[in-house]
């Protein structure tokens, strides 16, 4: 196997390119492996369950775009769909027939989600939500947890998951006292903190945004009956309850995590798979809330490409390749991979927690069981980035932070995972290797050195 340091010339010549022109040399934070140093990977290609780089390393994929592709890369059928809608048109802005078969595939999937509105993001979805909830409700304030991500928008950067968590980044600048006052932050799992913030705050609080079981702080699933408390906190307080599903959504079932929980939010927000590896995204509810939106009602809403032609097919190919059979079998993969992770750790007597929600799953170089932001933040970062150092040299892209789940696709055969099984004894090694006084948290002299700006 190539080392690290030799091999990765070609992604180093474009990340010297990169960060003249672009700041950190990336356009979303995490991909610069600020949190675990090196060089990034530029990838050239993707095909099934792996991905190439510019150097044409072959790496098993278990980040799969950070989600959209539950089926792989390049599936064919979406592939096919894609280059058909690009022949017919790319964009016409005015509306379609594929979106009006994506809507009602959302909904079909979806029983709550009664409308929907197509958007081009996750973070697009979750901001119009929150300002649908506001114009609904006539109230300002937001209720939060900490560790939750739910894309950048201003108001719920606060106390972030995802890129916030794995730089340390406090409230970011760029975000005003203002935006930031309407938000609540509470602890993760602490259906009594919310309680708490209602009573504090009567009649004030727009909503209550939570993902649906959290995969941007690492992966820290509800608690039994957490969700269905903040359901009923809402309804008695009058505040909608946003279930934030851009990540488990159509990906830990056909309905995503509401598919297996089953407790009805007031509004969803979607993206990633639905798309298909393309910008597509959601936001969607209950029927006299969504009534509220432009042009029905008076809370303004709109986008350019919004229900894009191209993006609406590829995720519609997508959605309609994933049967039963698809989840079932990412199910057991997930379940297959964590296990091997886990029992390799162990072996080596590294301590870490495997945690899961349907078939999302991470593992936490921690000594306890996490089941908040705090304790995700007792991670050692240290000994993650040796363990994820040692999966890359070996041909296995893991995420490059800590903070984040594992991705697994329908394309992940047993090729490509005996491949992973085969280099975590030597993942689990490294890390074992790693002294517990070399653990620096992140936000002190780990940080990410001053190349490998994360803002
Ligand atoms: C990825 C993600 C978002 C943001 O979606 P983008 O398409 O990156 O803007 C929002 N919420 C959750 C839960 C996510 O995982």
């Amino acid at each position: 196997m190539p080392s690290a340091n030799t091999a990765a010339t070609r992604s180093q010549a474009l990340f010297d390119r990169a960060r003249r022109v672009s700041p950190g040399g990336v356009n979303s934070p995490v991909r610069a492996f600020g949190a675990v140093g090196g060089t990034p990977r530029f990838m050239a290609t993707g095909r099934g369950p792996y991905l190439i780089d510019a150097d044409r390393r072959e790496y098993v994929d278990l980040v799969c775009s950070w989600g959209p592709l539950i089926l792989g890369h390049a599936h064919p059928a979406v592939v096919e769909a894609a280059q058909r809608a690009v022949g017919r048109g790319t964009s016409f802005g005015a509306p379609t027939e594929t979106e009006v078969e994506l809507a009602e595939e959302l909904t079909a999937r979806v029983a709550p989600a009664e409308q929907v509105r197509l958007v081009s993001s996750g973070t697009e979805a979750t901001m119009s939500a929150i300002r649908l909830a506001r114009g609904y409700t006539g109230r300002s304030k937001i209720v939060k947890f900490a560790g939750c991500y739910h894309g950048h928008v201003d108001a719920l950067l606060v106390s972030a998951g995802s890129g916030v968590a794995t730089f340390s980044l406090p409230d970011t600048p760029g975000v005003t006292g203002a935006q930031a006052r309407d938000t609540i932050v509470l602890r993760y799992n602490d259906a009594d903190a919310l309680a708490s913030a209602f009573a504090a705050h009567p009649d004030q609080i727009a909503a209550v945004i939570v993902e649906a079981a959290p995969g941007n702080m690492g992966v820290v699933p509800p608690q039994p009956g957490f969700t269905v408390r903040i359901a009923e906190l809402c309804r008695a307080a009058g505040a909608l309850f946003i279930s934030d599903e851009v990540m488990t959504g159509f990906r830990v079932s056909p309905a995503g995590w509401y598919g297996i929980e089953g407790v009805p939010p007031d509004l969803f927000t979607f993206g990633k798979v639905m798309g298909g590896g393309f910008p597509a995204a959601a936001f969607g509810g209950r029927r006299d809330v969504m009534a509220h939106l432009a042009p029905s009602g008076p809370v303004y809403q709109a986008g350019t490409l919004s229900g894009n032609p191209v993006a609406t097919a590829a995720g519609l190919a997508t959605l309609r390749h994933c049967t039963t059979e698809v989840y079932q079998r990412l199910d057991r993969i997930a379940a297959e991979l964590g296990n091997a992770a886990s029992e390799a750790l162990a072996k080596e007597g590294v301590a870490h927690r495997l945690q899961s929600a349907g078939n999302l799953f991470s593992i936490f170089f921690v000594d306890a069981d996490v089941t908040d932001f705090d304790g995700a933040r007792r991670q050692d970062p240290a000994r993650f980035s040796a363990f994820f150092h040692a999966m890359l040299d070996q041909g296995v892209y893991l995420p490059p932070s800590a903070y984040e789940a594992w991705f697994v696709s329908a394309a992940h055969d047993d090729t490509a995972l005996g491949r992973v099984v085969d280099a975590l004894p030597a993942a689990a090694r490294a890390a074992a290797a790693v002294p517990p006084s070399a653990a620096v948290p992140l936000s002190g002299a780990g940080a990410p050195s001053a190349d490998q700006e994360p803002a």
